[in-house]
């Protein structure tokens, strides 16, 4: 009887039975098995994403809001099709960086925003920040324990070249308590005289504790505020925007700072970092970026702006898929039991996920299901290798359009206990999808999970 109907269907369009003859990747689980995905892991795929359906539908709400609250400012700022175009050279009046930063200032509602391609990467906007806006004698505070890797030589808490204890700048750390909640006592007793600036990673980043939401930073804050009113609140913003409605800039924080290799460039942005905040701590650090005197009047845009902006227009989409993909990828790997950060049903306020899989073998299998998923380098095999900086061989999965960007589906883990993957990204929540679903694959393969039946 189907065969009648397609024989009559053929017949009325006039084409030869062969050519309606389906091919293999017809339907989505026959795409997936072309693609390397087993049937089985494609099943175990799909019935936890069942159980994902309002999670889902909460994200797609909180990118509603953000792609309009972006979209509003691209128009209240007047961008034109002039700010495509970029500057050479001084960069003298060059209209569409002017206007690309009002538009981060009215996105961020704050007073200013610096956003550059000279700001080279995220450990790069947050040294400018702190460099400029602190001088000898002040000091700095971290109250949730350990800043990001990289800020450690910045700081100097590692001795390092041009950081900031060489010229006299003090820090002080207050840590959090074993819960992961602030510590308010010591965080009022770090608060002195010479205290100039509070900074406060939003993101856990690569570490074990939990990730604060806007509206714990802003209570941390105020808190700070109602000790020292002037003392200037900076927040490291990488992976956190347009993760919640609010930013920390809606909170009290004097400056936000981040990466447009990460949520704010959308995947398109190739470079570049942000600082939004106070006209005056902007100011601060377009002189330091720079020169005094010069500070946000040079800077020629070249020709990056035109990805600037769109990878600004689609960042509340992109990060909406890389927080489903993190969402996916907790729920998948804790149905099968292993431990993940965050857990499958916690809130989420940056787009990171850890999975621990207690083995080296699990680690690398991870990874390498990532980067045989990936769009670019999918033929290539990740390795373990040996760092500068790390204490233990990295093996890193990425396959980007723009090298080392981590809003694209990517995963790392240092080879040593308790081997947990950091994983992130996700151009599209269906890469996102694939790509978790392939790292599942590697693990079945290399049998180092085992699927039952009824999983
Ligand atoms: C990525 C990141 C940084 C540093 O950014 P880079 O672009 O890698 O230099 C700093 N802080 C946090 C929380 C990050 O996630």
């Amino acid at each position: 009887m189907t065969e009648n109907k397609a024989q009559m269907v053929c017949e009325k369009e006039h084409l030869q039975p062969e050519e309606k003859t389906s091919r293999p990747e017809d339907s989505l689980d026959q795409m997936y098995a072309a693609m390397g995905i087993g049937s089985n892991v494609y099943a175990y795929g799909n019935s936890v994403l069942e159980r994902l359906t309002d999670r889902f539908t909460q994200i797609d709400r909180t990118a509603e809001y953000n792609q309009l609250k972006v979209l509003g400012a691209m128009q209240a700022c007047q961008v034109s099709e002039a700010c495509l175009l970029g500057t050479t050279g001084y960069g003298y009046n060059d209209l569409g960086r002017d206007t690309l930063e009002q538009v981060y200032a009215k996105i961020f509602h704050t007073e200013d925003a610096l956003v550059r391609p000279q700001i080279t990467c995220g450990t790069h906007a947050l040294a400018l920040a702190l460099m400029s806006n602190l001088r000898p004698g002040d000091e700095l505070l971290s109250p949730v324990g350990k800043p990001y890797d990289t800020l450690e030589e910045v700081i100097g808490i590692r001795p390092s070249r041009g950081s900031l204890a060489e010229y006299g700048i003090t820090y002080r750390q207050v840590d959090l308590l074993p819960d992961g909640s602030f510590d308010y006592e010591n965080i009022r007793a770090g608060i002195r005289e010479q205290t100039r600036l509070v900074t406060i990673q939003r993101s856990k980043g690569y570490q074990t504790r939990p990730s604060f939401s806007v509206a714990q930073i802003g209570e941390l804050i105020a808190f700070v505020k109602g000790i020292k009113p002037d003392v200037i609140c900076m927040v490291d913003n990488c992976y956190g925007e347009f993760v919640e409605v609010q930013e920390p800039s809606d909170v009290g924080a004097d400056m936000v700072v981040g990466s447009l290799i990460k949520n704010p460039g959308g995947g398109l942005a190739p470079i570049g970092g942000y600082i939004a905040g106070k006209r005056a701590c902007v100011e601060n650090a377009a002189c330091r970026l720079t020169s005094p005197g010069l500070a946000k009047e040079v800077g020629a845009s070249l020709g990056v702006l035109k990805d600037f902006y769109q990878g600004l227009f689609l960042a509340p989409t992109v990060t909406a898929g890389a927080l489903k993909g993190a969402i996916f990828a907790a729920s998948l790997y804790e149905g099968l039991g292993f431990s993940v950060v965050p857990g499958s049903r916690e809130e989420r306020h940056d787009i990171i996920q850890a999975v621990t899989f207690g083995t080296p073998e699990g680690v690398i299998a991870f990874c390498q299901g990532i980067q045989a998923a990936a769009p670019v380098d999918s033929h290539v095999t990740p390795e373990p290798w040996d760092m500068p900086g790390y204490d233990a061989p990295v093996i890193m999965a990425a396959g980007a359009f723009v090298s080392g960007s981590s809003i694209e589906l990517s995963a790392d883990a240092p080879i040593k206990s308790p081997y947990a993957v950091y994983f992130q990204g996700g151009l599209t929540w269906q890469h996102a999808k694939y790509g978790i679903l392939r790292s599942l694959q590697s693990l079945v393969d290399q049998e180092i999970v085992t699927l039952l039946k009824e999983q």
